[in-house]
């Protein structure tokens, strides 16, 4: 009996080298778990604060939160939304619209932007709440079906993706179109523009809206940023076309899937002492600044 407790070196040395790993993974893994759970609570935060609803410009809306967008269409045969936010977002999405006396149930159609998780990371909610119908680009299909597992996403980050850091609830997309597609329900017609560059599929949509009796052109525009995470080859060719399309769409009223970047905030204030509060909305001087902002960058090389 004495003898088995007393321990001899040899399996106390192995117990001692095995804590000392168990401490050095710890340390190790407890920055990089701090950082992660930090960068999920950044990014959760970040621009998902509640923005009060509003009309943009006749059967136009924002539904979106603070920065990450979210825009409604109205008709009489069912609405459309563009873009779902984080995965978190759905809930101030159907909130806004119910705010603004439309149903969630009546949206038909859901559309997107680009399949990063802050703008297709609530398809499937939204989805699952409207019953709507997905169209997206096929590229863009690919990676919302995936649950944003997007083959072109730098592979160190491809394993945050999977663990749902980065990554989303797939959702299934019912109709896959090409460029220069008009998706329409009922009078209601926007037509995509594969816009290539910031993600293979990202696209952009334009649509006309009638504000009274003047028909305004409306530009909702991708991301032009160039992420240093996110790269694949014919991704400058890409963006060179992708300013060439954007140059050439009439775009009277222009938004894009962060707000700050199209001045949500500034527009909205300066309907209060617009003659028409539409009018501040009003920008293709912004606009083209917008795709020269996004060329410059990219002659320069930054990345994001
Ligand atoms: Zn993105």
């Amino acid at each position: 009996m004495e003898a088995n407790k007393s321990p001899g070196p040899a399996p106390r040395r192995r117990i001692t080298r095995r804590r000392l790993i168990l401490i050095a993974f710890a340390i190790l893994a407890a920055p990089l778990f701090l950082l992660g759970r930090a960068w999920k609570q950044g990014s959760d935060d970040g621009g998902q604060k509640y923005a009060r609803p509003f009309r943009i410009a006749g059967n136009f809306y924002y539904v979106g939160a603070n920065d990450i967008a979210a825009f409604l269409i109205t008709g009489p045969q069912g609405h459309v939304v563009i873009d779902g936010g984080y995965p978190g977002t759905p809930p101030l999405i159907i909130a806004s619209i119910a705010e603004l006396g439309f149903d969630i149930r009546d949206v038909r159609v859901l559309l997107n932007s680009e399949p990063h998780g802050d703008h297709a990371g609530g398809l499937a909610a939204l989805k699952e709440a409207s019953g709507a119908e997905i169209w997206a680009s096929h590229a863009s299909a690919d990676v919302i079906e995936a649950g944003g597992d997007d083959p072109d996403i730098h592979w160190a980050l491809r394993p945050l993706v999977r663990v749902g850091i980065l990554g989303y609830p797939a959702a299934r997309v019912d109709h896959r179109f090409d460029d220069g597609d008009t998706i329409r329900v009922g009078p209601v017609a926007l037509t995509a523009h594969v816009t290539a560059g910031h993600t293979r599929g990202c696209t952009s949509w334009s649509f006309p809206v009638q504000d009274g009796d003047r028909e305004l052109q409306a530009v909702s525009a991708c991301s032009l940023v160039v992420l240093g995470v996110s790269r694949y080859s014919g991704q400058a060719p890409d963006f060179e076309r992708t300013f060439q399309v954007l140059r050439s769409l009439q775009a009277d009223i222009w938004v894009t899937s962060h707000a700050r970047l199209w001045g949500r905030y500034r527009k909205f204030v300066a309907r209060d002492t617009a003659a028409n509060p539409v009018d501040p909305f009003i920008d293709p001087e912004g606009y083209r600044a917008y795709i020269d902002g996004g060329e410059s960058e990219l002659r320069r090389g930054v990345a994001h």
